[in-house]
């Protein structure tokens, strides 16, 4: 058994079941043996690959997004570029040379604020973008934001934080737990504790004996500081993830390794732990905080901001293979069978600065 796993087990055996949240953190984020703490996620030799380190064209589209959003701010003299779980740093390294060579007013206003937990991935970050050290500073913590117009990106991060469920039992809502057996396997339990539904969508009382639930406080949380902090000091952010804009229900939650699903309870710490993001509950309290939201798909997206475009331009004068490599890229990103329909792109923003018009020209994209 592995160290966390064990540590899991004690504490069970000391405390009684736990949270799925609580575990979720536990195997993602432990001192010395959570996911993030000690595994290299990212890339073809680790356990996932994210879009920005698929193609340059991601974070160059983003890039452009971010240029129009500057001008839609009236070009301030200093704005906040930040950035929620930088990963790599590679979306941040490919954004930050698209400004540069496309808008200096912009390159120059932004202040570049990367958001990590993990301090070997805020290394990594490091390296990818020392050519800006003095544009970027780093923070663990989200609550210190400057008082100053933000741009704020975020991919794949609020799929990595931690999530409660809960399963309908005789009409009520039980939590589900966490628990251990004979073996000292873990699994799942029902617990005693249920849900008040008074805030629930009068929909989830529809749902069949069985259905299961996901509710995210750390997700409404972080995304509730940045719509108080869109409403306060102005500008837009995109929030990019897997996920579903309907009624979401389901068990979600996700163990994968090494490109491959694999049961979330047998490697606590090893494998990466994600579940989907419900977007339309996030849509539902930009409302409460006056602010704009718009979903579409993420290739509906990129092809908005011109990735087929972009790819014929960085194929242009390449051999066969790289242009090759280029299409399949695009395919990856963009195609509904690969990355372009099941990811979503969520857009914030304050009446003034104004939702980018991909995310209003057309409600066709929602699934
Ligand atoms: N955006 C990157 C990485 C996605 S993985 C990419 O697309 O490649 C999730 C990232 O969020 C990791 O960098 C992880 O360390 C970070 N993270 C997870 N929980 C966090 C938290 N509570 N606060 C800040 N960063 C967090």
């Amino acid at each position: 058994m592995n160290d966390l796993k064990t540590k899991i087990c004690e504490l069970i055996a000391l405390q009684g079941p736990l949270r799925v949240s609580t575990f979720m953190t536990l195997a993602l984020s432990d001192e010395q043996n959570g996911y993030y703490k000690n595994e290299m996620p990212f890339g073809k030799k680790g356990d996932f690959i994210t879009a920005p380190e698929i193609s340059q064209m991601f974070g160059e589209l983003i890039g452009i997004w971010v240029i129009e959003t500057f001008y839609k701010l009236k070009k301030p003299a200093s704005f906040t570029l930040c950035e929620l779980g930088p990963g790599r740093g590679t979306l941040m390294q490919d954004l930050l040379r698209t400004i540069k060579k496309l808008s200096a007013d912009c390159f120059q206003a932004a202040n570049v604020l990367m958001v990590e937990t993990s301090d070997k991935l805020a290394a990594l970050q490091k390296q990818a973008l020392s050519s800006y050290r003095d544009k970027v500073r780093w923070l663990k913590d989200f609550d210190k934001l400057p008082d100053a117009p933000l741009i704020l990106v975020a991919n794949e991060f609020l799929d990595a934080l931690p999530i409660d469920q809960f399963i309908k039992i005789d009409g009520d809502w039980h939590e589900r737990l966490i628990t251990t057996d004979d073996n000292d396997e873990l699994g799942f339990t029902v617990g005693n504790n249920v849900l008040d539904q008074t805030g629930l969508p009068k929909k989830y009382r529809d749902l069949p004996e069985g259905s299961v639930l996901e509710l995210s406080p750390l997700r409404l949380e972080f995304v509730e500081k940045v719509l108080k902090h869109l409403s306060r000091h102005h500008g837009s952010a995109l929030f990019i993830d897997y996920g579903s804009t309907g009624l979401p229900y389901g068990d979600t939650l996700q163990a994968v390794s090494r490109h491959e699903f694999k049961d979330i309870f047998a490697n606590p710490g090893k494998d990466d732990l994600t579940s989907h993001v419900d977007f339309s509950s996030l849509e539902v309290i930009a409302k409460r905080h006056g602010i704009l939201s718009g979903v579409i798909t993420q290739g509906a997206f990129l092809t908005g901001l011109g990735l087929i475009e972009r790819a014929g331009r960085l194929g242009a004068d390449k051999s066969h293979d790289v242009q090759e490599k280029i299409r399949l890229d695009v395919e990856r990103l963009a195609a509904p069978e690969e990355m372009g329909t099941l990811f979503k792109v969520l857009a914030l923003s304050d009446e003034e600065t104004g939702i980018h018009p991909l995310f209003t020209a057309e409600q066709n994209y929602r699934d």
